[in-house]
């Protein structure tokens, strides 16, 4: 079987993996799988869940794991022929790791790495919240959502990166610079990647 090409693209909220995944699915042909799309979606739709997630997501909170979970199992079934997958804002706390693991492996595959954005909380305060003003996001308009989020990601998402890091998986990317040279580093991550496993 070919091997496929799986990458967790993490940081932060406002990091910049919308931007970056956009131009890395172009280049290596992958499905983008983003668990905040989905639930914007879900809330645009009008469905239960939609109605749920908006809930939590306004007041900066993660919308629980079952959920998130079984959104991506779908997408994964739904694209089995894929060349693989770049996953954003998923998985956000160890237990969406392991049971990421445990799909993927039950499919025949694993993550080939996870690139880590880093920016400071200054920075990421600034870009939130001119993204609101421009998306009309609701959980971007507010200072006070966004620094429950990055409470959030600090406490239960963070600590993701060890997780991947014990798997040699890890690749720590400056997130803070031009679109195209942060683009470069994570391809040449990719590439390093890709042949190693
Ligand atoms: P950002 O890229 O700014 O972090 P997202 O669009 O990824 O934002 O997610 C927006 C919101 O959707 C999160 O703040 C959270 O409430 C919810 N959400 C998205 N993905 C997940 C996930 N994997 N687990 C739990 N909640 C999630």
């Amino acid at each position: 079987m070919e091997k496929k090409l799986n990458i967790v693209l993490f940081g932060p909220p406002g990091a910049g993996k919308g931007t970056q995944s956009a131009m890395l699915i172009e280049k290596y042909k992958l499905i983008h799988l983003s668990t905040g799309d989905i639930l914007r979606g879900e809330i645009a739709a009008g469905t239960t869940l939609g109605l749920e997630a908006k809930g939590l997501i306004d007041k900066g909170l993660l919308v629980p794991d079952t959920v998130v979970i079984g959104m991506i199992e779908n997408k994964l079934d739904n694209n089995a022929d894929a060349k693989g997958f770049i996953f954003d804002g998923f998985p956000r706390t160890v237990a969406q790791a392991r049971a990421l693991d445990k799909l993927l492996a039950d499919r025949g595959t694993g993550i080939t790495v996870m690139l880590a954005l880093e920016v400071d909380d200054e920075e990421l305060m600034t870009r939130l919240l001119s993204r609101g003003k421009m998306s009309g996001r609701s959980d971007d308009q507010d200072p006070t959502i966004i620094e429950n989020r990055i409470k959030e990601y600090n406490n239960k998402t963070a600590p993701l990166k060890d997780y991947y890091r014990e798997q040699n998986k890890l690749r720590v990317i400056n997130g803070v610079g031009s679109i195209d040279d942060i683009f470069n580093t994570l391809c040449s991550a990719v590439e390093r990647s890709s042949v190693a496993v």
